[in-house]
């Protein structure tokens, strides 16, 4: 990590009470047992929770909101600054781009909160039981879509850039930081080394991603009527992923065009004229999941589908578990390691 500065608790209080004028600045903070993103304040700057694993909401739902008039829409101007990004929200970001900023048809509203917006991810310190982030190739810290990085170490913020955008940032607001000394740069590695060298040995069984495609294809009827037996269709799973990204979109009278969040795991989600539904079957539903994140989706997109954030799983009120599917088939079916 090629830290430039490290910084005080008070110095970064003092520059977030400056910034906080200039932009709209949202960051972790811990509500009930949960962390969530909330804006930042004067009088919150103390409660900022750092390098804790993923918000439970994801960063996607700060770039499309769950239902938003595209039409005449009331999205801010307002430049906004984001920190907190956990690393497997930030990669997440890729395939997202990917999708709504496809050069033929970006999408104009995502295109801004994308222009609009600081990223400021911050390296994880502990982890989650569900998170898998390093048996799909990712890793515990951010490598992309942030511009500035974030490692509490001892009482110090250690704070590197990560793209122009980023450097700027330091060089405007940060210039008159010191450099981080060895021993908190030594710190902060063998910190993400051990959270890494964890995260690999408690998914050591996990097939990697390409693996988990054959997987998928290979599952027979039986396998997705078995795992799909408590799913009650809440659609929870695709709301929480930092990667899925269907929606519908509503015609409103007023010319109003609202796009709104969808999920193959809605019953209807593929119904057409006539009634007809091919996905109308609960487990067929359940498989399209799968199969869009593993199988298709590789096919057509650079960036990955699932980034092993965990979040479906501990979301499913079903208490589906996909590792256990993926752990399960990938011991019984003949795929080699
Ligand atoms: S969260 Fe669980 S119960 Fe809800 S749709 Fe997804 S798999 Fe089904
Ligand atoms: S499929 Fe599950 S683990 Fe993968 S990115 Fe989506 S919510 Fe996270």
């Amino acid at each position: 990590m090629e830290t430039l500065v490290a910084i005080t608790k008070s110095n970064w209080k003092s520059a977030l009470i400056n910034l906080i004028d200039e932009y709209v600045v949202y960051a972790p903070y811990r509500f009930w047992n949960q962390l969530e993103y909330g804006r930042v304040t004067k009088d919150n700057i103390g409660d900022i929770v750092y390098n804790q694993p993923k918000p439970s909401s994801p960063l996607k739902s700060l770039f499309l909101p769950i239902r938003e008039n595209v039409v005449n829409s009331s999205q801010p101007a307002q430049k906004r600054i984001i920190m907190g990004a956990p690393a497997c929200d930030l990669s997440a970001l890729s395939i997202l781009d990917e999708i709504y900023l496809n050069h033929d048809y970006p999408d104009p509203n995502y295109m801004k909160y994308r222009e609009n917006t600081i990223l400021i991810g911050f390296d994880c310190h502990t982890t989650n039981e569900h998170c898998h982030c390093t048996s799909y190739g990712f890793h515990p810290y951010p490598t992309e879509n942030s511009d500035l990085v974030i490692s509490l170490i001892d009482d110090n913020f250690l704070i590197s850039a990560q793209s122009d955008k980023g450097l700027s940032f330091l060089e405007k607001y940060l210039s008159n930081e010191e450099q981080a000394p060895d021993e908190q740069k030594e710190k902060a590695t063998e910190i993400r080394e051990n959270i890494e060298h964890d995260l690999r040995e408690k998914n050591k069984d996990l097939p990697d991603y390409d693996k988990t495609g054959e997987v998928v294809m290979q599952c027979g009827d039986d396998i997705w009527d078995r795992y799909s037996d408590t799913c009650v269709s809440c659609g929870a799973c695709s709301a929480i992923c930092p990667t899925c990204s269907c929606f519908l979109l509503i015609e409103r009278p007023e010319f109003e065009k609202v796009r709104s969040l969808d999920t193959c795991q809605y019953p209807g989600f593929e119904r057409v004229a006539a009634g007809e539904d091919p996905l109308r079957p609960l487990p067929k539903r359940f498989r399209n999941r799968y199969m869009c994140k593993y199988v298709w989706k590789p096919e057509k997109f650079q960036s990955k589908a699932c980034t092993g954030c965990g979040r479906c799983i501990e979301a499913c009120i079903g208490e589906i578990n996909k590792n256990d599917l993926f752990k399960e088939q990938f011991k019984n079916l003949s795929i080699e390691a």
